[in-house]
């Protein structure tokens, strides 16, 4: 007989981005402290199948799995914190719910039945729970979205449905202000946020309070009075770097509490190695500059892996980083000169990117630290520039670009991918998810790797002309990892600058606090020995 799985819900009360997500890979990553294996699930209730055609200003980065799928980026926190390599079935959304049961109904899977939210979208999503639960010992359920939202109720339903026959926890995270006038913790939101989730027939067994400093003892007796929890079931989830979560729970046992619930046994957790990452964060000895080009710098959430990952690098250096974000259209527009962006910077990254706002002004960029012996990670749209720069001001081909930035070029260097010709639909259609690639002997990305044959994730539609190769390679420029037939360059270096690499792929949705990627660990390490050596 296979293991009796249960079903830990997350919810959330009062407002969005208290922590949701966070707070579920934290609890993740106390269950798996205790030896316990579980699957994840990201629960999203809007209508989009997935996340790939959303713009990162609204919902933040497009995560990309191995195995293509585009999904939330919770799910980037989700690997990161648990290190697992997670498959397009742990992103639910109402879209593809919703799809896969009008999908049987046109194939007449419901017999003539009347198909409706209650029961068949409900059951839907607890076969898909159940599913992805399959031979675990819990499945983390976090559902996106807050309660008293139209959208999650069909979600909030299902999870309530489930709790009558198996065993289910329900974990509600609600927002604890504290009013700066009065200095008090204010318990109200909480208790209306408890209550709307009784109307739906959930009682939670455990309610995480996001606040400002760790909750008093008085705050934890009201909220239990109010919202029926006992009072050691109330825990503090305050103001910290995410990645002191897990520790902060750990102390407040909330693993062995939830362990309780299902009545199974404790065995013990250690948590010494993210703790010695999170000492890495904090007591830094060293600060450098990074600058990074972009559309949405403005924007945390717009690149979250990049700057996660960097944390990762900085944590193993005790190093602290100070980004520079860097509006190309500005240095187009001539409202900053080149000089003035980049000379106090110990690093460059420019990232992935669409379209062709503030293109010439990352070019600039690129050029600019290639001539200055300056730190440089290209990332997807950053390899394509650094290819065209290249073209352009080593090899002299003045009119070189991308014919997705112009397509009338004479010299276009980056072209749309063969596969991608005929595809005008946008949800799931460029190159994605994992693909090999084989470094070059001897050099700095297979020194990085410490191999030869890699694995990166991909999202894009347009790679390296071949019909050029010959003529940047014959100028100096170095394509150190190719696809195993030679036909797709994944990476290029030069040999005459401290650290100039960039990759087709994105890096930075592999790398893990406890494992940091090897493009970001060198770029942090080369531009730390540019500014202190
Ligand atoms: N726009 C480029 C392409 O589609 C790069 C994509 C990216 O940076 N993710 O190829």
């Amino acid at each position: 007989m296979g293991k009796k799985t249960k079903y830990i819900f997350i919810t959330g009360g009062v407002m969005s981005g208290l922590g949701k997500g966070i707070l579920t890979v934290s609890i993740g990553k106390l269950l798996q402290a205790q030896n316990y294996s579980l699957a994840p699930l990201k629960i999203d209730p809007y209508l989009n199948i997935d996340a790939g055609t959303m713009n990162p200003i609204e919902h933040g980065e497009v995560f990309v799995l191995d195995d293509g799928g585009e999904v939330d980026m919770d799910l980037g926190n989700y690997e990161r914190f648990l290190e697992m390599t997670l498959t397009r079935k742990n992103n639910l959304t109402t879209g593809k719910i919703y799809k896969h049961v009008i999908d049987k109904e046109r194939k007449g899977d419901y017999l003539g039945k009347t198909v409706q939210i209650i029961p068949h979208i409900t059951c839907a999503i607890q076969e898909h729970i159940k599913k992805i639960g399959k031979d675990k010992d819990f499945v983390l359920i976090e559902v996106g979205g807050t309660v008293g939202d139209i959208e999650s109720i069909p979600f909030l339903e299902a999870a309530r449905e489930l709790s009558v026959t198996e065993d289910v926890c329900f974990v509600h995270l609600v927002l604890v202000p504290t009013l700066d006038v009065v200095g008090e913790q204010k318990t109200k939101p909480a208790q209306h946020s408890v209550r709307s989730l009784g109307d739906i027939g959930i009682r939670p067994n455990m309610v995480v309070c996001r606040c400002k400093d760790p909750l008093t003892d008085r705050t934890k007796r009201k909220i239990s009075l109010f919202c029926n929890v006992k009072e050691e079931d109330v825990i503090s989830d305050h103001d910290a770097n995410i990645y002191e979560l897990p520790l902060i729970l750990k102390d407040q046992q909330i693993a062995e509490k939830i362990i309780d619930c299902f009545g199974m046994k404790h065995n013990g957790s250690e948590l010494d190695e993210w703790q010695t990452f999170v000492d890495g964060l904090k007591d830094t000895d060293k600060k450098i500059t990074i600058a990074m080009t972009g559309k949405y710098t403005q924007l945390h959430d717009s690149y979250v892996s990049i700057n996660e990952a960097l944390n990762h690098a900085r944590s193993r250096y005790n190093c602290e980083i100070e980004m520079k974000f860097i509006e190309t259209t500005d240095i187009e527009e001539k409202k900053i000169d080149i000089k003035t962006a980049l000379n106090d910077v110990d690093a460059l990254i420019v990232p992935g990117g669409f379209g062709s706002r503030g293109t010439e002004g990352k070019i600039e960029c690129i050029r600019y630290a290639r001539e200055n012996s300056i730190p440089f990670l290209g990332l997807c749209l950053g390899f394509q520039l650094a290819c065209v720069e290249f073209a352009r001001n080593v090899c002299n081909l003045k009119d070189a670009a991308s014919t997705e930035i112009n397509p009338d070029t004479k010299n276009p260097i980056i072209d749309i991918m063969a596969a991608q010709k005929n595809i005008d639909s946008k949800g799931a259609t460029m190159r994605l998810g994992a693909w090999p690639a084989i470094l070059k002997k001897g050099s700095l990305a297979e020194k990085l790797y410490g191999k030869k044959e890699i694995s990166e994730r991909h999202r894009h539609r347009y790679e390296v002309n071949n019909d050029y190769i010959s003529e940047l390679e014959k100028n100096g420029l170095v394509f150190s990892g190719k696809s195993p037939d030679q036909k797709l360059m994944e990476f290029l270096e030069l040999n005459s600058h401290p650290y100039f690499i960039a990759t087709q792929a994105h890096p930075e949705l592999k790398s893990k606090p406890l494992n940091p990627h090897p493009l970001f660990l060198g770029l942090v390490d080369a531009a730390i020995n540019k500014k202190y050596k």
